[in-house]
C-alpha cells in the first residue's frame, strides 16, 4: 500500500487532506513522494516560521538532540530557562509556563485566570468571555472556549463557564461581563475564523473594562505570535498589554511547543502540582524555539516581514478574481469574487502552490523569511489557477 492507502486504512479520519504526500523540503519548497515540487505559502499552518529545514534551526535542534533529548520537569533545563529568559526580556511578561500545543497553552491560561480569581475572590467567579468566530483549540475545554456552534457537538458535556460576545462590538462584551467574570479571551486577529482583524478601539475598550473590574485579559497569540503580524506579538499592534498571552504554532519552527506567559500580577498563581505536562519544556524543542526567537525578534527581520506583507498585498489586489485582501503582516486572507476558496485551493495545490483556507477565504501564512521573488511565484500560480476557472 502507498502512503495514502495506509493513511486511509490506519489513521482516524479527522482531516480532509489534499491529494499529496510530502516527503522533504527546503526553504519555501516542499517535494512530494513523486519528486514534484511545491511552493509553500502555508508553513504547515504558520508553524514553519523559517521554512523547511532552515540550516541554523537544524543545527540548533540536532546539536541539542545529541546532547540530551529529554529530562523530566523535576530537573532544571538550560534550554527552557534560556527560552523563558528571552521571552520575558523581549516582552512585558514576567513568567512562562510550558506545554506542547496551542490548546494546552490556552488550557493553562484558563487555569491561571480561574485560580487567580478563586484565590482572590473565592468560589463562583469563574466565567470566561470569548468571541464569536474565535478558535482556541480541540480539547473539551478549548472547544467550549471556541465561539463557533459547529464545534459544540457530540462531545457533551462541555466545560461550563464560557460566554460568547460579538467581535468588535464592545457593548456585547459589556453586557456579558458581570461579577462572575474571571477572564476575557480574544485573538486580536481571528485566524481560523476568517482572518478577522479586530479594531484597535474595541481591543482597547476591552483592556479598560478588564482593568476596571480586575478581569484577566488573555490574548491567544497561537497563530498571530512570533513575528507573523510584523510585530513580535500581535497585541503590540493594538497598543495594549494583555495579562496573559498564549503562544504555540510558529515559535518552535516545526517542533511541538505551546506556552503561556503572564505579567507580574499572575506570576505566582500557579504552585507545584497545580499544572504540568510530561513533555513540556523539552530541551530539543526549546533549542529550536530559542533559534527561531533569536532570528525573528530582530527589528530588521520584522521590518522585512512588513515590507513583504505590503508587497504581497498589492500583488494580490491586482489579480482578476480577487475581491479583497485582509492581512496584518504575513497573516493573509484572500476573498474571492464568488469562487469557492476550497476548490481554488485544491487546484492551486495541483498547480504547485501549497495554500490553505479559512471559512470562505484563501489563506496564506508563508514562512516569514520568504523572498519577494518567491511571493511573485506564488501570486503567478494563483493567477494562473484563477484564470483556469
Ligand atoms: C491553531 C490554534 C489553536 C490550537 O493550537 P493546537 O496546537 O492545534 O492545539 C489555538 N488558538 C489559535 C488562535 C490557533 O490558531
Amino acid at each position: 500500500m502507498n502512503t495514502k492507502e495506509l493513511d486511509k486504512k490506519y489513521i482516524m479520519n479527522t482531516y480532509g487532506r489534499y491529494d499529496v504526500a510530502l516527503k522533504s523540503g527546503k526553504g519555501c519548497v516542499a517535494i512530494d513522494e513523486n519528486g514534484k515540487s511545491y511552493l509553500d505559502v502555508s508553513s504547515g499552518i504558520g508553524v514553519n516560521s523559517l521554512g523547511y529545514c532552515d540550516d541554523g534551526w537544524v543545527k540548533a535542534v540536532t546539536e541539542q538532540l545529541g546532547t540530551i533529548q529529554h529530562m523530566s520537569n523535576y530537573f532544571y533545563c538550560s534550554q527552557a530557562s534560556e527560552l523563558a529568559r528571552k521571552l520575558c526580556t523581549l516582552t512585558p511578561f514576567a513568567k512562562v509556563c510550558f506545554g506542547n500545543s496551542g490548546a494546552e497553552a490556552n488550557e493553562c491560561a484558563i487555569k491561571v485566570a480561574r485560580k487567580y480569581s478563586f484565590d482572590k475572590y473565592g468560589e463562583g467567579r469563574n466565567e470566561i468571555i470569548t468571541l464569536r468566530d474565535s478558535f482556541h483549540g480541540r480539547t473539551v475545554t478549548t472547544l467550549s472556549a471556541t465561539g463557533q456552534d459547529v464545534f459544540h457537538n457530540y462531545f457533551f458535556p462541555f466545560t461550563e463557564g464560557f460566554k460568547y460576545a460579538v467581535a468588535d462590538n464592545f457593548e456585547s462584551v459589556k453586557a456579558l461581563a458581570d461579577d462572575k467574570t474571571a477572564a476575557i479571551l480574544i485573538e486580536c486577529v481571528q485566524g481560523e475564523g476568517g482572518v478577522n482583524i479586530l479594531s484597535k478601539d474595541f481591543v482597547k475598550a476591552v483592556r479598560r473594562l478588564c482593568d476596571e473590574r480586575d478581569i484577566v485579559l488573555i490574548v491567544d497569540e497561537v497563530q498571530t505570535g512570533v513575528g507573523r503580524t510584523g510585530k513580535l506579538f500581535c497585541y503590540e499592534n493594538f497598543d495594549i498589554v494583555p495579562d496573559m498571552i498564549t503562544v504555540a504554532k510558529g515559535i518552535g519552527g516545526g517542533l511541538p511547543i505551546g506556552l503561556c506567559m503572564c505579567t507580574e500580577k499572575l506570576a505566582n498563581v500557579m504552585q507545584p502540582s497545580t499544572h504540568g505536562s510530561t513533555f513540556a519544556a523539552n530541551p530539543v524543542v526549546c533549542a529550536g524555539a530559542n533559534y527561531v526567537l533569536s532570528v525573528v525578534s530582530d527589528e530588521k527581520f520584522l521590518g522585512e516581514v512588513n515590507k513583504k506583507a505590503d508587497y504581497l498585498r498589492k500583488r494580490l489586489l491586482g489579480l482578476d478574481g480577487v475581491k479583497s485582501v485582509r492581512n496584518l503582516g504575513l497573516m493573509v486572507g484572500i476573498e474571492l469574487d464568488g469562487r469557492d476558496a476550497h476548490d481554488i485551493a485544491a487546484k492551486c495545490v495541483k498547480n504547485g502552490l501549497l495554500i490553505i483556507t479559512a471559512k470562505n477565504l484563501l489563506r496564506m501564512l508563508p514562512p516569514l523569511n520568504i523572498s519577494c521573488s518567491e511571493l511573485d511565484e506564488a501570486v503567478a500560480i494563483l493567477e494562473k489557477t484563477l484564470m483556469e476557472g
